[in-house]
């Protein structure tokens, strides 16, 4: 562990509007500990910030104490890299305030609220910003990646919905970024991760959605799964825009009232389709599946849409040891489905399974380079190949699972480096394949501009560009 002089942590702690929480301290375990319960960093310093210029007194201090630096929003990554082993974490989960305009429809969120605080405060207002689909997970890193759920083929991506950022660089200036105002820093946000300084503030435009939605879950279990899944296949990419999909591909039936207790425990897939239409709407568009190998059961219920976005929290606890690699892929075809049918029954942990989005609509609405958002802005599944478990020994086997179900897939992927949110590692080559050579290079331009000494690289880390 770093010493550091008592003094100069003193000063530091004086200087601090904020919380500087040291190994000394009660907390101390509770304040570093991660969604992904597989990571057991510890950092020499937590500097819990009560604004921007919190943020820029801790940043000077790392500088000063040549200290390694971490950004901390939710706590939600794969990679557990926003808290850094001997380091100083800049800990944003206090800047959890989310103001609402009704009248202008956009919303000022704070860097450390999570999406279940952003969609309290958005839906008193019948109002949501575009998010993911598990509440615990931070805005943060969410939005700063990309930012993909049940809401994406209506409106985008969260960073689709991003209006402005209010950032803190490394040598603590003070920067908004937005179409008019240092567009370029704007653009890289967009898909860059933290790259490039610490965001304070979002500042989001918000639609009109729900309080109610409506949802039809359907579970095939794996006698039938390759009909299943080119079930799913033929129907999902042609559900209309008003609906969000996802695919627990591979799944084990959760023991919840919904699931017949017979079912409980079952390995299949699941299909949940939510409708922001009429219930009419709903019925039509869920029509086709009638069509094909009938599932194990179905649910279809209306609920309120923050009901829906909590709905998977508890397959997701916080705490869980977890592993993640992605992959996106452009069609279910007979070779993905193969393969999914041989590796699937192989995983050892019931938690572990292949969460799949599909995106289209209005996510492909943008063009190709108008975000540093790292995919190609067209219909896709979004595939995490998720390992998760209470025990490490099972988590060790699964990683193994995963990363064997990976390798498998990637000729058959659209992106093989895949959404860098789900990365729970961040090979080089893989971060360069998911934004592409030449958004890779822009990316190293603004990242030469705003971070040049690659301050901020505990991240899906974009190398500074080196000026010729
Ligand atoms: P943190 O661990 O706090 O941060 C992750 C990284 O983001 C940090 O290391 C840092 O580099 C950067 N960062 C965080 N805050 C800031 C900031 N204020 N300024 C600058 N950089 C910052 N993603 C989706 O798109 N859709 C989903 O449905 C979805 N579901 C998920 C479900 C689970 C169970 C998990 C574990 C993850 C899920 N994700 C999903 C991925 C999620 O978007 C990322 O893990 C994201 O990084 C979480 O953000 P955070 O702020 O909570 O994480």
């Amino acid at each position: 562990m770093t010493t550091l002089a008592e003094q100069a942590v003193g000063s530091f702690r004086n200087r601090l509007e904020g919380r500087l929480v040291t190994p000394d301290d009660a907390d101390y375990d509770q304040v570093r500990s991660l969604w992904n319960g597989a990571i057991d960093h510890r950092p020499a310093l937590v500097a819990r910030c009560a604004g921007p210029e919190d943020v820029a007194t801790a940043l000077a201090f790392a500088r000063e104490e040549h200290l390694e630096i971490s950004v901390r929003g939710g706590g939600h990554s794969f990679s557990g890299a926003s808290v850094c082993p001997d380091g100083l974490v800049v800990d944003l989960g206090d800047m959890n305030r989310v103001e609402v305009d009704p009248e202008a429809r956009t919303v000022r969120c704070g860097a450390g609220a999570n999406l279940g605080e952003l969609d309290a405060a958005t839906q008193a207002y019948g109002l949501a910003v575009p998010g993911g689909t598990v509440s615990h997970t931070g805005v943060a890193g969410l939005t700063l990646g990309g930012g993909m759920g049940w809401l994406t083929r209506r409106h985008g991506l969260t960073l689709d919905s991003l209006l402005a950022a209010d950032v803190v660089l490394a040598n603590g200036s003070f920067v908004r970024a937005s179409e008019d105002e240092n567009p370029d820093l704007f653009w890289g946000l967009r898909g860059g991760g933290g790259n490039f300084g610490v965001v304070t503030t979002f500042t989001f435009r918000a639609h009109p959605v729900g309080p109610e939605v409506h949802v039809g879950l359907f579970f095939w279990d794996m006698g039938v799964s390759a009909d299943a899944l080119r079930l799913i296949g033929h129907v999902v990419p042609g559900l209309p825009r008003a609906t969000g999909v996802l695919m627990g591909v591979g799944m084990n039936a959760p023991p919840e009232p919904f699931v017949p207790q017979e079912h409980q425990g079952k390995q299949g897939h699941a299909l949940i389709v939510a409708g922001f239409g009429t219930a009419e709407e709903h019925a039509e568009a869920l029509a086709p599946l009638a069509d094909g190998i009938p599932p194990l059961f179905e649910l279809r219920s209306p609920m309120p849409f923050t009901g829906l976005q909590r709905m998977l929290d508890e397959s997701a606890p916080v705490g869980i040891l977890s592993y993640d690699k992605g992959l996106t892929y452009s069609e279910l075809n007979e070779d993905v489905i193969a393969l999914l049918d041989e590796y699937l029954p192989r995983k050892t942990s019931p938690m572990s399974f292949c969460p799949t989005l599909h995106v289209s609509g209005a996510y492909t609405d943008p063009d190709e380079d108008a975000t540093a958002f790292g995919g190609l802005r067209e219909p896709m599944y979004v595939m995490s190949c998720s390992a998760m478990s209470p025990d490490p020994d099972t988590l060790v086997a699964d990683i193994a699972w995963a990363r064997a179900l990976w390798t498998e897939l990637t000729p058959h992927a659209a992106n093989v480096g895949g959404y860098v949110n789900f990365m729970a590692e961040f090979e080089e080559d893989r971060v360069r394949r998911s934004y592409g050579p030449e958004k890779y290079d822009r990316l190293a331009r603004v990242k030469a501009t705003y971070d040049p000494e690659n301050v901020f690289h505990r991240n899906a880390n974009i190398l500074p560009a080196v000026a010729i």
